[in-house]
């Protein structure tokens, strides 16, 4: 019964996408995985999921990340293995082009995985796009894309089991999927009322993860330079502009060394704002090795990936995006202010 249910809410990839990605995965050998530029907990959760799965399956797999991902995400099975693109580029590329598969996750966008874009553009491998974002351009030969879905990871879980191959998954495999699907959706504090997430887990429940672990391994293990930069933040760099109910946050490297921050150790920081009542536009800018990093949350309708992309050709999703910045730090908050009164009628309604 609880199969026949589980069924019933989530048969949402078409068939025939789901046909061609069997022909797809049964004829391949070797398989890479690549997720986007500062992975998050959804990019290395989908891609170790899968990796873990097709393992199962005896393909040689390799997960690509553009650069590093947050420290906190270390404990999870596989990470280990994962190669770091911009420190690692010669094998990065060498194992590009010996794939006959290529899985594209967690973006829809060649942008979003900077130096490997060129790679990947080159390789004759098959390519396989699985991803929750609003879809703009067909990248690959097969597109997984359905942004009512919250995550990537579930969307990973879901293709799995229409293929009809979960007798493969195990619990390496859940708890990855488990992470992308709450570091998603704020633990389920957002974007986190659809019934089929609560089926999903179910089932993951059923393959033995802890939650409450994989909970306290990403929430709770930060650093203390973290936390302190956090009340610093909070205290003397966050400046709230009222009138446009919005949250603005600058964070540059001088003061990221000051912290001695390790990877991963702003995340989060952007979502805090957001508690306070009656701010709905939260920012947070920060320099970045090689750009300016900017992120951007709301609360509600503001479409923050409609500003992303007109103001930064960014995105990402409504409540949750993202854009890049190249220049003064000082001149990206500039920006932000100065276009603001465009938005007066979507932020002060
Ligand atoms: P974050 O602020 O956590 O880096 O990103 C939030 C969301 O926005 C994620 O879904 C991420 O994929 C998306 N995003 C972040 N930066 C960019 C960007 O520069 N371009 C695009 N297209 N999406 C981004
Ligand atoms: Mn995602």
């Amino acid at each position: 019964m609880a199969v026949l249910l589980y069924n019933m809410f989530n048969k949402i990839i078409t068939e025939d996408s789901i046909n061609k990605v069997k022909i797809a995965i049964l004829n391949s050998s070797r398989i890479v995985i690549v997720t986007h530029v500062f992975p998050d907990g959804d990019a290395i959760g989908s891609s170790l999921a899968l990796y873990h799965f097709l393992i199962k399956l005896n393909k040689s797999v390799n997960v690509i990340v553009p650069n590093n991902f947050p420290v906190f995400l270390e404990w999870m099975n596989g990470a280990k293995n994962i190669i770091i693109g911009n420190k690692e580029e010669f094998i990065a590329h060498k194992f590009i082009q010996l794939a006959d598969l290529i899985f594209c996750l967690d973006f829809n966008n060649f942008q979003r995985i900077k130096q490997l874009h060129f790679y990947i553009q080159q390789s004759k491998a098959k390519k396989i796009l699985i991803d929750h974002h609003p879809l703009l351009e067909h990248i690959c030969d097969i597109i997984i894309s359905y942004p009512t879905v919250s995550s990537t990871s579930e969307l990973v879980f879901i293709l799995i089991h229409q293929i009809g191959m979960s007798r493969y998954i195990d619990r390496n495999f859940a708890e990855c999927i488990y992470t992308g699907m709450m570091t998603d959706t704020g633990a389920f504090t957002y974007n986190s009322n659809k019934v089929q997430i609560y089926f999903t887990i179910k089932e993951l429940l059923k393959e033995g993860i802890n939650k409450d672990v994989i909970y306290d391994n990403v929430y709770n293990n930060y650093s203390e330079s973290r936390i302190r930069l956090q009340g610093y933040i909070l205290y003397k760099k966050m400046k709230i502009i009222w009138e446009y109910r919005t949250s603005l946050i600058t964070l540059s490297n001088e003061e990221q060394q000051k912290f001695s921050l390790k990877n991963g150790d702003t995340e989060g920081l952007v979502n805090i704002p957001l508690s306070i009542k009656k701010i709905i536009f939260s920012v947070f800018i920060r320099e970045a090795d090689d750009c300016v990093k900017i992120s951007f949350r709301s609360k509600g309708k503001f479409p923050t990936n409609k500003f992303a992309f007109e103001v930064f050709n960014g995105g990402g999703h409504s409540n949750a995006s993202g854009g890049e910045f190249n220049g003064r730090i000082e001149d990206a908050a500039i920006l932000v202010e100065k276009m603001l009164p465009t938005y007066r009628h979507l932020l002060t309604n």
